[in-house]
């Protein structure tokens, strides 16, 4: 018999999300079928539900979207590699373990990222529904890739737990696999929203001596600064000089040793490249859409020294990657409360993608 559940539904060209009954397609052999108990709503929704991210093999309305989760097997088919009853993080990335880039130690370009947007179900007059990402996590249940699922034993809360998927592996990730940063080494952050703070509190745990936050919401910097941050920049109203001025007079005079950008634009990449020193490692994390493209000065793009690194989901590894950072917000290493918004049951995931659009909190949390 078909399953009937409530699901945040995005139409095309609604700047909302409907929450309506979803009638879930059956699970394939190497499916699970998860109940969502905890789902972190991400910026990146926001922009897939304003216009799209360019991304054709997303744009395929109407779709549920969400892509970072915490839950419950609550039933597998016949070859897939959970349990019923296991709990279980939902990433963006897969990880199919066969793939090139599986075995080859690049988990964060596994041949199942970035595939056509599967059916997850149908509403009620007979429309199929997509799952770009292949997640669908706004929903009461799911039915998901098995290779996008992962086996988690931790007693802290859902909430936190949710953030994993997403904010957690990409900022910290960013900052641990693709950086690398070394304890006494100076960091700039550009960008300080949700996956901006997840990278100073990495760089603070770390042991960076220094990290300056730059950021234009006032409550950002104030947070950025009490989670570990040294220094706070206000770029508002300051030009390009100015600006990178105020930053590198924080860095020596020279820059840090290790940019990261998670400003969510073309300017916040420059800047980033622009606040590193030479010879230091910028990482990348915003695309903005499929056909951006973003000028560097190749002068010091060619002869400068820098490294530039692309930062898929933190080149994630979730095993490695659970074993590593769960101890971190266990302890309090790091701070996972202060990155929550508010949290909401589904039929108020509307409330959650205002706050989210309108930068009003960190990580609004929905409980399907
Ligand atoms: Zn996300
Ligand atoms: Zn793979």
């Amino acid at each position: 018999m078909p399953t009937t559940v409530d699901a945040a539904v995005t139409h095309r060209g609604a700047l909302d999300l409907s929450v309506e009954p979803l009638v879930l397609r059956d699970p394939g052999a190497r499916d699970v079928v998860v109940e969502i108990d905890a789902t972190a709503f991400c910026y990146s929704d926001w922009i897939a539900v304003a216009g799209g991210t360019g991304l054709p093999e997303l744009d395929l309305y109407p779709v549920v979207l969400g892509h970072s989760a915490v839950g419950r097997v609550v039933s597998a088919g016949s070859s897939a590699r959970h349990r019923e009853g296991q709990r279980v993080l939902i990433t963006a990335t897969p990880e199919c373990g066969e793939c090139f880039w599986c075995t080859n130690g690049r988990i964060d370009q596994c041949e199942g990222l970035f595939v056509p947007a599967p059916v997850i179900g149908a509403l009620e007059d007979g429309r199929e529904v997509r799952a770009p990402g292949s997640s669908a996590t706004y929903a009461e249940l799911s039915v998901i890739r098995d290779i996008q699922v992962f086996p988690v034993e931790s007693d802290l809360p859902d909430t936190w737990l949710a953030m994993f998927g997403c904010g957690i592996i990409s900022g910290m990730g960013a900052v641990v696999n693709v950086g690398r940063i070394e304890p006494g080494s100076s960091v700039v952050v550009v960008g300080c929203g949700q996956e901006g703070l997840w990278m100073v509190q990495a760089a603070r745990a770390l042991g960076a001596r220094t990290i300056v936050a730059v950021e234009p919401l006032a409550a950002r910097r104030e947070l950025a600064l009490r989670l570990g941050a040294t220094d706070a920049v206000d770029p508002s109203g300051l030009d390009e000089a100015e600006l990178r001025d105020a930053v590198i007079g924080l860095l020596d005079g020279r820059g840090a040793d290790y940019g990261f950008d998670a400003g969510g634009s073309i300017a916040s990449v420059q800047q980033a490249f622009a606040f590193t020193r030479l010879g230091g490692v910028v990482t990348m994390t915003t695309y903005v859409r499929r056909d951006s493209t973003v000028d560097l000065p190749l002068f010091d793009l060619a002869l400068r020294g820098r490294d530039v690194r692309s930062s898929q989901s933190g080149r994630l590894d979730m095993r490695r990657d659970l074993a590593q950072f769960l101890p971190w917000l266990e302890s309090g290493a790091v701070d996972a409360e202060a990155l929550l918004g508010e949290v909401r049951p589904l039929a108020l995931a509307n409330e959650a993608l205002a706050a989210s659009r309108d930068r009003t909190e960190l990580t609004p949390i929905l409980l399907p």
